[in-house]
């Protein structure tokens, strides 16, 4: 395992791109500085006009935005409507009431509340439950499925309605460094299509795993041909923004009656507090993701922090150290009563998805990390 040298990021991050030991995002966020962004503002803005179609419905929307409910959907909603002057549809692919937290839902009902025009589209319930089971088993991954409908509701009602222009908040590739998803320029967000949660492992385990193929439909990411009848157009706005950023959006969010779960990180490994509101499983992933990469959540928080320059790349090592790969017990149990196994089974499921170099595995038992954040590991 090797990690970028500015930042924690390893090389075992599915689709890394590394250039003389940097990744892909320490590099972009080096050449930030072209161009202010106001002019970032006139070039997104420019590319709406040209991508709005001319026959519209009178009265229709003029964009979809996909919304969580979470921080960024707050800015998101405000800044299309009031910074772009657009008249937005927010589409929210919303958990099923087991799964969505209290939180998430309250969130929801603020976002509603501020005077957007919403769909929610949830997944049947069963459904969900059983495909993230199946996700965990086949890809050790709970959320597969749920990020398979989370990236496909906003894209396939935007097909069924006729409107064609979406917007994303942040760029993947950009964020986190997968450079599979790069496109054209920093607000293309035509290539969402090939991010790995997306395309890793296919479609047929899912359509294989539900009893009737309509339920499968939810799922399933619009293809190629579609997008293009339709003319559809995704764009990210993160990249037209000068302060865009996990920490700026959650106070801005909070400001507006976004509710945040303070206090929580020893449980959830969240440091912000401030993401994943909606739902828990997602801290099951991160989780996952630090057993199966060598580096989790907080890694990512800390690569943030570390290329805007707010701290130093030894600073975010202790970070690191501390709470990469946390989810407590409690989250970790209400999920094998949601999805039907025992505790012993979701350690036993866990354990085949391990990278052994890096961890030690016991059976029925918590994986254990036999190596030093920042540090290239030989195994
Ligand atoms: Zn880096």
């Amino acid at each position: 395992m090797k990690y970028c040298i500015k930042c924690l990021t390893t090389n075992l991050r599915p689709n890394a791109s590394f250039s003389d030991g940097i990744c892909i995002a320490c590099t972009y966020s080096g050449t930030e500085a072209v161009g202010g962004s106001s002019v970032k503002l006139k070039i997104l803005q420019n590319k709406i006009q040209q991508s709005r179609t001319k026959q519209r419905n009178k009265g229709a929307y003029d964009c979809i935005v996909g919304v969580s409910g979470g921080k960024d959907s707050t800015r998101q909603a405000h800044w299309v409507r009031d910074r772009l002057g657009l008249r937005p549809l927010l589409v929210c692919c919303a958990y099923p009431p087991k799964q969505m937290s209290e939180i998430g839902a309250k969130n929801l009902s603020n976002l509603i509340e501020m005077g957007f025009d919403i769909i929610a589209a949830t997944p049947a319930p069963q459904t969900a439950a059983k495909l993230s089971l199946e996700s965990f088993k086949q890809f050790g991954n709970v959320c597969k499925s749920t990020e398979m409908s989370l990236f496909s509701t906003v894209p396939r009602l935007a097909i069924e309605m006729g409107v064609n222009t979406i917007f994303w908040g942040e760029n993947p590739a950009l964020q986190v460094g997968d450079s599979a998803v790069e496109g054209f320029d920093e607000f293309d967000g035509n290539n969402l299509r090939h991010l790995n949660t997306l395309t890793s492992g296919g479609v047929d385990w899912l359509k294989k795993a539900v009893s009737f193929p309509y339920l499968s439909e939810h799922y399933l990411y619009p293809t190629e041909i579609e997008f293009e009848k339709k003319k559809i157009n995704i764009f990210y706005l993160g990249a037209a923004w000068d302060d865009w950023s996990n920490d700026d959006n959650s106070i801005y969010a909070s400001l507006q009656g976004l509710t945040l779960r303070p206090g929580e990180e020893l449980d959830t490994g969240d440091l912000s507090n401030a993401s994943m509101l909606d739902e828990e499983f997602t801290n099951i992933n991160m989780m996952l993701k630090f057993f199966k990469f060598g580096f989790g959540r907080a890694t990512d928080f800390v690569n943030e922090k570390i290329r805007s320059g707010n701290i130093s790349r030894d600073e975010a090592i202790i970070i690191a150290e501390k709470y990469d790969g946390l989810c407590s017990d409690e989250i970790i149990k209400r999920y094998t009563e949601y999805v039907g196994i025992t505790v012993t089974e979701f350690w036993d499921i866990t354990n085949n998805w391990v990278n052994k170099d890096i961890f030690n595995t016991s059976p029925g038992a918590r994986p254990l990390k036999k190596f030093t954040v920042g540090v290239d590991h030989e195994s």
